[in-house]
């Protein structure tokens, strides 16, 4: 028998596979694409395009079975606020027992706005100011992730001052090489997050020393979109070495903070497993006496999210054929920024079947790099079709601009058959609303 032909690995995966991978997203033969209960174009009909639209039934999966993989070892989840701090997304992480990992004091406000308690936040982050120190001192969260010897000495002064006493872990720098994209990659010697191995000891013993911070443990973070657990083994393996040497020497370490990274799959990776990640934290950290906390963000929010756009117009130049859609880098930046890969699915059930050829899909804006995927196969989409870009619940609505007078999208948020606008879309005017011309200039 001969054998089969080897399947190249550029192989994209089709529609159907793309949706048979997320469960919450169906086609159906009338209605077109659904997001767990909701037809996809009963939002874009109400709402316009783009509109980024995520589905609360998927946070709670997810964040739900991340809780149980981290139980066996007590673990708290806190969730990376930056991936996206919607305050509706923090309202519903706080209803399943979340905790926040914010890194400014605007993500700590919001955290708090949206009814994460204090002592449930953790503030990271590797230029944190003094007025923010002090916020989050008042505040009386749970810990400050100090990253630098500078950073701890400020910490100490701001606190005593104020007559706080924070509980802060240092957070370390391992030297692991997580194997990602060179943009997300956190935790090499030469990264700018954290503090040397060869210098927290006695630094640790230092912030001991110190009034206004009381050391607590330690903290690191490696990187994101992390599919192995090879890298947090030999991550948490420094760590817990060094909490050895720690108490050796007699210091009280009772946390670790063992950060966030688990990656999605966009294309064909492999998600990163909870149950995996849970296994590397406990077979390298279990048993020490320590509360372990992690920080996710992509792995909760990344999947449970896309952006909704209609195709403007479909142009063919040099032989190349290119599907115009009005969402725009602006909106996601994530393929211009990181080579990112997005599934791309239409939203009507006949263009999901109908037959598929080589396009380039673009935005509007004036940006050759405003190019959301390259040689995909799609069917030809006439103007006002519509069409989904999956896995853009992390890192998406939140790095969005301005950029070519372009007001941020609206967004929206489904529950089973029900769905909100939870923000609506940004009024034209208000993007010069607050511009002055100067006096000089204003006479004419
Ligand atoms: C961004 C960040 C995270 C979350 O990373 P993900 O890859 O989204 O899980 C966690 N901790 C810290 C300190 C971060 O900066």
């Amino acid at each position: 028998m001969a054998a089969l032909a080897p399947v190249p690995d550029t192989a994209e995966p089709s529609f159907a596979e793309l949706l048979a991978g997320r469960p919450f997203l169906s086609m159906h033969a009338q209605d077109g694409l659904l997001l767990e209960d909701v037809p996809l174009s009963a939002i874009a009909d109400a709402v316009g395009t783009p509109c980024w639209v995520v589905s609360a039934g998927t946070l709670r999966a997810r964040l739900a079975a991340l809780r149980a993989a981290f139980d066996p070892l007590r673990a708290h989840v806190h969730y990376a606020v930056k991936a996206n701090d919607h305050l509706a997304i923090l309202r519903l992480m706080a209803a399943g027992g979340a905790g926040a990992d914010v890194v400014s004091g605007g993500e700590m406000q919001r955290a708090l706005l949206a009814g994460i308690p204090p002592d449930r936040i953790v503030f990271s982050g590797v230029g944190k100011q003094p007025p923010e120190l002090l916020q989050a001192a008042q505040a009386g969260i749970a810990q400050i992730n100090v990253e630098s010897a500078e950073e701890l000495e400020v910490l100490s002064a701001v606190a005593s001052a104020a007559g706080h006493s924070v509980a802060v872990a240092l957070r370390i720098n391992p030297d692991v090489d997580a194997g990602t994209h060179a943009k997300i990659t956190t935790g090499r010697a030469d990264n700018k997050f954290g503090i040397g191995l060869d210098t927290a000891a006695a630094l640790y013993a230092h912030a001991a020393s110190l009034p206004g911070v009381r050391p607590v443990g330690l903290a690191l973070h490696i990187g994101s979109q992390i599919g192995t657990t090879a890298p947090y083994r030999a991550a948490f393996a420094r760590v817990a070495d060094l909490v050895r040497t720690l108490r050796a020497a007699g210091q009280t370490v009772s946390r670790v903070d063992c950060g966030g990274g688990l990656g999605i799959s966009y294309r064909d990776e492999v998600e990163g497993s909870p149950a995996a990640f849970a296994g590397a934290v406990g077979a390298m950290l279990g048993g020490m006496g320590l509360d372990l906390m992690i920080e996710p963000g992509r792995w909760l929010a990344g999947p449970a999210g896309l952006l909704l756009a209609s195709v403007v117009l479909t142009k063919t130049t040099a032989g190349r054929r290119f599907t115009v859609l009005d969402a725009a880098m602006n909106d996601l930046v994530r393929p211009a920024m990181y080579d990112a890969w997005h599934g791309i699915v239409p939203l009507g059930a006949a263009d999901a079947v109908a037959a598929v050829s080589d396009t380039d899909i673009v935005g509007p804006v004036c940006e050759t790099g405003d190019t959301f995927a390259r040689s995909r196969l799609l069917p030809p989409l006439a103007p006002h079709a519509r069409v989904a870009i999956l896995d853009a619940g992390a890192y998406g609505s939140v790095m969005s601009s301005t950029y070519n007078a372009r007001p941020l999208a609206a967004q929206v948020m489904v529950d089973g058959d029900r769905w909100a606008v939870i923000r609506p879309r940004q009024p034209l005017e208000s993007l010069w609303a607050n511009e002055t011309i100067p006096d000089w200039l204003a006479a004419r």
